[in-house]
């Protein structure tokens, strides 16, 4: 297996082609953006921390009965993975009240749900990822209807894996952000990444915040936090 042309740049990972038609490899990257891409800045090994971190969740996804595009780690910053068409869709589920949450229904950060919620936003950056509902992403063609079905179904059952993983750590999982992707047979697995740059990971005493969280608002300790979060799942995994 080869690593070939470059086919795309992200804010946070870089996409390659391979010698196989049906296999990429992602490279991670230490830069780091926000709003939009309206604040950049660097996150000095966070690309080594996401992409490790990353390959751990999704076996252990693997092993839960949920498909993921992840096929073997290459080096301390590159993976490689099944060929995906991403469904447009970021998949929101979150556990806790934070972030755009708080601010769209104008209630405090940290409040317990009894469950779960999931919302989905249209991946689009001219439109700045506007929040939509199921029937929406149907109207738009974004998915079918049994794929939303699967999607939803997955999402759900890597916050009971993800969030049971990070109790055991000390880290309250807060909410995060999935993306789907299709695979040449036509199935749904979870793509993209499990990192604090899409989670929010608050220290379970202390209430500390152990994630992007950090950079959004300038709050300093971006890199500690990072290595933090990382020493405590290499310190699960190995009990
Ligand atoms: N998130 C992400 N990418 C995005 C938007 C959100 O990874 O483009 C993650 C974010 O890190 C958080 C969760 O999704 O863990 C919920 O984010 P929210 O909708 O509260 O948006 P934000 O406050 O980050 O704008």
């Amino acid at each position: 297996m080869e690593k070939l042309e470059q086919i795309y740049e992200g804010k946070a990972k870089k996409v390659f082609k391979t010698t196989d038609p049906e296999r990429y490899i992602v490279d991670y990257k230490d830069d780091a953006t926000a709003f939009n891409g309206a604040k950049k800045g660097t996150i000095v090994g966070k690309g080594v921390i996401n992409n490790q971190m990353t390959n751990f969740f999704m076996q252990r996804m693997e092993a839960a009965g949920i498909p993921t595009h992840f096929v073997q780690e290459l080096s301390e910053r590159e993976t490689l993975v099944k060929k995906v068409s991403i469904v447009p869709l970021e998949v929101i589920i979150r556990n806790i009240s934070a972030g755009s949450f708080a601010k769209r229904y104008g209630v405090e950060e940290g409040i317990v749900f009894d469950a779960p919620t999931i919302e989905f936003s249209y991946k689009s950056d001219p439109l700045d990822d506007p929040l939509l509902n199921e029937y929406h992403a149907l109207a738009l063609k974004l998915a079918t209807k049994e794929e939303i079905e699967t999607i939803k179904k997955y999402a759900f059952a890597v916050n009971d894996v993800l969030k049971a993983f990070w109790a055991e750590c000390g880290v309250t999982l807060v909410d995060f952000k999935l993306e789907f992707g299709k695979i040449s047979d036509g199935s749904i697995v979870l793509a993209d990444e499990i990192s604090p740059d899409t989670c929010r990971l608050w220290d379970s005493k202390t209430h500390e915040k152990l994630d992007k969280d950090r950079f959004r608002r300038d709050m300093g300790g971006v890199e500690d936090a990072y290595a933090e979060v990382m020493k405590r799942m290499k310190a699960h995994d190995a009990n």
